[in-house]
């Protein structure tokens, strides 16, 4: 919610970077080594959600390092660039014109000929107290990231959509047994994955079922509570971790009606770019991806989309200096 409606002086810059992430820092440094002199919105969560893990093992060059220390290290990377960071969070944008304009939670605009928007995704979590306190103790709601933690242990996954299933796959590769546990007797995932996850012998489906409770010792996950809809019962199962896959939500509201998203709100880009339906405006890391939700992806998405912004800067100038000479 906007705490004022007082104008202010746009700050104008050639390339807005809205988000805080992987994404967001990487497209910063990029843009900045471009001499093109970004501003970057940090917004509610400055540095995304690695900074609510703890050990990140996966990202290339440092063999295990904290979540929030690698984004502080990003952030301060953007900044030595030569990026502008604004501790803002964005409440508005119009990409009907040019130039583009977002505006801040107390009212700030900011203008700008290109954008990157690298807002994002959240995971959905099952809402229980339990589920909450053992979050980073043995609850995760990321197979990648965390299964290697569960080497020889028991772990359960919720869902029944391609995610819960490639997760529960994942896992199979190091813990000793899986249990995908399911609302319903029949699972969302294409028929591939059910081929591939039915294979697997460590794997047990657990149907019918949702948790009630994440049991624990105060420090780790020891098991669950479940209620099972059919018998109307409820039983106990002993786990290590609990993977959590019942779908993300991209944070796109703000785009909402004014750029092509899928059915779920993820911004649609043009294929092997971050292009979007709007030309100057680009879309980087887990706000557009919904496949692989990895630090170094959106990394990766966030160079594409500075690199991109750039040509079309560029191509937008010569444009103009086209249009002069025809006009003079
Ligand atoms: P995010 O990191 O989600 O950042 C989004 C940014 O957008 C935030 O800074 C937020 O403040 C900003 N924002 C949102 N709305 C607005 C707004 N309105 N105005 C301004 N700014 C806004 N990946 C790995 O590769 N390895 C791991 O070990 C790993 N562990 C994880 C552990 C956990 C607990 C979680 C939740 C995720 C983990 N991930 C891991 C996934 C990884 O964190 C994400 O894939 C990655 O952070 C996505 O980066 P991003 O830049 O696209 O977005
Ligand atoms: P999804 O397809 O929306 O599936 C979510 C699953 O979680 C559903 O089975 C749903 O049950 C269950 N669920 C939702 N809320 C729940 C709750 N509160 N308690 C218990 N269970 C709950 O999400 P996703 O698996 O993350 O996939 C998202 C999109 O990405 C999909 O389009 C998917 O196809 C795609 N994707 C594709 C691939 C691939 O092609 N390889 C890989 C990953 C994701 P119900 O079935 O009962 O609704």
């Amino acid at each position: 919610m906007r705490k004022t409606q007082e104008p202010t002086t746009p700050r104008h810059s050639k390339v807005l970077i809205i988000g805080s992430g992987p994404a967001g820092y990487t497209a910063a440094i990029y843009a900045s080594r471009s001499a093109l002199s970004p501003v970057l919105v940090e917004g509610p969560q400055p540095g995304g959600q690695l900074t609510i893990t703890t050990d990140v093992e996966n990202w290339p060059g440092d063999a295990s390092v904290q979540g929030p220390e690698l984004m502080v290290r990003m952030g301060d990377h953007a900044r030595h660039a030569g990026a502008t960071v604004i501790s803002d969070y964005i409440v508005e944008v119009d990409l009907s014109q040019r130039p583009f304009t977002a505006i801040g939670d107390m009212g700030d605009r900011y203008t700008a000929d290109s954008l990157i928007i690298a807002t994002g995704a959240n995971a959905r979590w099952l809402g229980l107290e339990s589920e909450t306190r053992y979050r980073g103790q043995g609850v995760s709601a990321c197979a990648t990231c965390d299964g290697y933690f569960f080497r020889d242990r028991v772990c359960a996954v919720v869902g029944g959509g391609n995610t819960a299933v490639e997760d529960a796959l994942h896992l199979a590769n190091f813990a000793s047994e899986v249990y995908l546990i399911h609302r319903r007797d029949t699972l969302r995932a294409d028929k591939t994955n059910q081929a591939r996850l039915f294979a697997n012998p460590k794997i047990k489906m657990v149907w019918n079922a949702e948790v009630a409770e994440v049991l624990g010792d105060e420090k780790k996950v020891t098991g669950l509570r479940l209620d099972q809809h059919q018998t109307g019962e409820q039983s106990t199962l002993d786990i290590d971790g609990l993977f959590v896959a019942i779908g993300h939500d991209p944070a796109t509201g703000l785009f909402k009606d004014q750029l092509a998203m899928d059915q779920e709100g993820y911004i649609l880009v043009t294929p092997g770019s971050t292009a979007t339906s709007v030309p100057g405006v680009f879309a980087a890391g887990d706000v557009q991806d919904k496949h692989f939700r990895q630090a170094v992806v959106s990394a990766g998405m966030g160079c594409m989309a500075a690199l991109e912004a750039e040509h079309y800067l560029i191509d937008e100038a010569a444009a103009a200096v086209l249009a002069d000479e025809v006009s003079a």
